[in-house]
């Protein structure tokens, strides 16, 4: 993964709110708990998305964009080869300049949607949310939330390749999400819904293949200069290791497919390689047929 040095990025699309406020209740309890309760929660929404939103939750914490200054640091391509975060940036851009670019040649009109960057916990219009969640996507708020450090669980607990590309396929499967959400197709999901052919796993396949279309054009935003196999590959890996049966063999030592929320792994590699090949978002119908 490899961007053009001469890329201007835009950091406003990403907001840094590590070390800020967002992490405590207004009382001071961390919410999390113990191991058991963690492994329950990252089985369940890894990669998660959260369907609970609503307007009767707590106020989003004011503190946001006390972390390092973005805009600053990350102005161009040559930076976010140099870091991780500037990376962060540059990936959302590239991202949200290929739906922008897909949205408006379909007619439609492009709502961008902002990452934060989080540590811990952070409070959403989803509702407060720790790190054992995993990244996700909040409706509600129409932002993507990625606590950077799930990038060494992917690997260490979930035994991914790892690499700058397999992060760029998380982030790639969030703004699918996110495309869901402009596009009304979330509700075609019910929230809590389980099961190897549920809404939920159609929706979380169907973000995979959203990210595998990006992918595709992400050299024609003009953010990369190339993807090379080793790309591709670091992202398969994460599809891979992000499976509702590799994680459930993992930790319950067996796979039961009426809990699968997002899908085996040979169907998360397989939906983001039908969106890479046919870099079509209209490839990405798993609501019709059999996934
Ligand atoms: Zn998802």
């Amino acid at each position: 993964m490899d961007f053009r040095d001469d890329a201007q990025l835009d950091a406003s699309q990403v907001e840094d709110a590590r070390g800020g406020g967002g992490g405590r209740r207004p009382g001071g309890m961390m919410i999390g708990g113990g191991a058991v309760g963690l492994l329950a929660t990252i089985v369940a929404l890894v990669f998660g998305l959260d369907l609970t939103g609503g307007s009767d939750q707590q106020q989003p914490a004011g503190q946001v964009g006390s972390g390092t200054n973005l805009s600053a640091q990350c102005r161009s391509g040559a930076d976010a080869d140099q870091s991780q975060d500037c990376r962060i940036v540059g990936t959302v851009n590239s991202i949200q300049s290929y739906w922008n670019k897909q949205f408006t040649s379909d007619g439609r009109r492009y709502t961008p949607a902002k990452t934060q960057l989080f540590s811990q916990a952070t409070q959403t219009r989803c509702g407060y949310a720790t790190s054992d969640v995993g990244p996700f996507y909040c409706p509600a708020d129409q932002k993507v939330y990625l606590d950077l450090t799930f990038f060494n669980e992917l690997q260490q607990r979930f035994g991914a390749e790892g690499g700058p590309f397999a992060q760029a396929y998380v982030v790639g499967h969030e703004y699918g999400h996110h495309i869901q959400n402009l596009l009304g197709d979330m509700n075609k999901a019910k929230a809590g819904a389980k099961g190897a052919t549920s809404g939920s796993v159609r929706l979380e396949l169907q973000a995979d293949c959203y990210a595998g279309t990006w992918a595709k054009n992400a050299v024609s935003t003009g953010f990369l200069t190339q993807l090379t196999e080793t790309d591709i590959r670091q992202a398969l890996s994460a599809a891979e290791a992000v499976g509702d049966d590799s994680i459930q063999q993992r930790s319950q030592g067996r796979v039961d497919p009426d809990g699968f929320t997002h899908g085996t792994s040979e169907q998360r590699r397989r939906w983001f390689t039908t969106g890479y090949q046919s870099g079509d978002p209209r490839s990405c119908d798993t609501f019709s047929g059999s996934i």
